[in-house]
């Protein structure tokens, strides 16, 4: 469904910060994209979703197609009519309208009413939370409410496609799973394919088919949830397991022990 080939991203004519990425992204799958901060992997979203020129941003080399056509460079509004929806890092949701006044906003490129109507209520079985809250202020909810409300705007476009920027950020464990258990529901039975970026690698690897970990602008390892779980370096830098035979991480300088991956 999308493809990215050596995508090179730059922003401000000078600071490269993709360099050669290539991800696939089958249709009606998730997939996970983990890295350390700073890796490059909102820039990857931005790449895909137009946003990447809001900061002068640019793809440089490669390419970007979905469904065939090549949309690389192409502006945010074309790119959401395709039916591409960026769920961005820090939920962005609008915080003087209400819960179903932000849910309504997300539906501006529809015309189909009743359908809006249904996906309304759908968004309220899927967050029953959202419903209780339907005529609350957003800015007023918590953190975790604002990630429900982030998702089902994304929901109320009736997306092919949904690019989930860091779902996990500042909430609680238990509410982490709850949303990707969530994430997963939606995902299986409204057949839209999820590209969702993590830094909580363990609960991404939980849910995804198929996922990849960049560093440094590039894809360094990629593969099924199960394998990559095997994989000692993820166990180590990824998952926090300390290698067997270690009796402590403070104990090794692993830090200075290069991953097999980059060597
Ligand atoms: P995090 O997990 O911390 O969100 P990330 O993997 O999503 O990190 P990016 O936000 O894509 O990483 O940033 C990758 C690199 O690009 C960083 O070094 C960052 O400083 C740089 N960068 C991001 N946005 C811009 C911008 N608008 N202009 C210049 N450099 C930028």
């Amino acid at each position: 469904m999308l493809e990215l080939n050596n995508v090179e991203v730059i922003y401000d004519r000078v600071v490269l910060v993709l360099k050669g990425l290539s991800l696939r992204v089958p249709p009606h799958s998730i997939v996970a994209l983990l890295g350390a901060n700073g890796a490059g992997k909102t820039t990857t979203l931005k790449a895909i979703s137009g946003l990447l020129q809001v900061e002068r941003g640019r793809v440089t080399d490669g390419q970007i197609t979905f469904q065939g056509k090549d949309i690389t460079n192409w502006g945010p509004e074309r790119i959401a009519r395709l039916g591409i929806f960026h769920v961005l890092e820090g939920r962005h949701v609008f915080e003087h309208l209400t819960v179903e006044e932000n849910l309504m906003a997300a539906t501006c490129l529809r015309r189909d009413r009743s359908g809006i109507r249904k996906d309304l209520d759908k968004v309220f079985a899927y967050f029953p939370r959202l419903q209780e809250l339907r005529h609350r202020v957003a800015g007023y909810l918590s953190g975790g409410e604002q990630q429900m409300l982030a998702i089902g705007r994304a929901l109320m476009s009736r997306p092919q496609l949904i690019l989930l920027d860091e779902p996990s950020l500042g909430l609680s464990p238990l509410l982490v799973g709850e949303i990707f258990r969530i994430v997963q529901e939606i995902n299986r039975r409204e057949q839209v394919t999820i590209l969702v970026v993590e830094q909580n690698a363990r609960v991404a690897l939980e849910v995804a088919d198929y996922a990849y970990i960049m560093e440094n602008g590039r894809i360094v390892l990629e593969g099924e949830p199960r394998r990559l779980k095997e994989n000692e370096d993820v166990r180590e830098f990824y998952l926090g397991l300390t290698p067997e035979g270690r009796k402590h991480y403070r104990e090794v300088k692993h830090y200075k022990r290069r991953k097999r991956w980059l060597s």
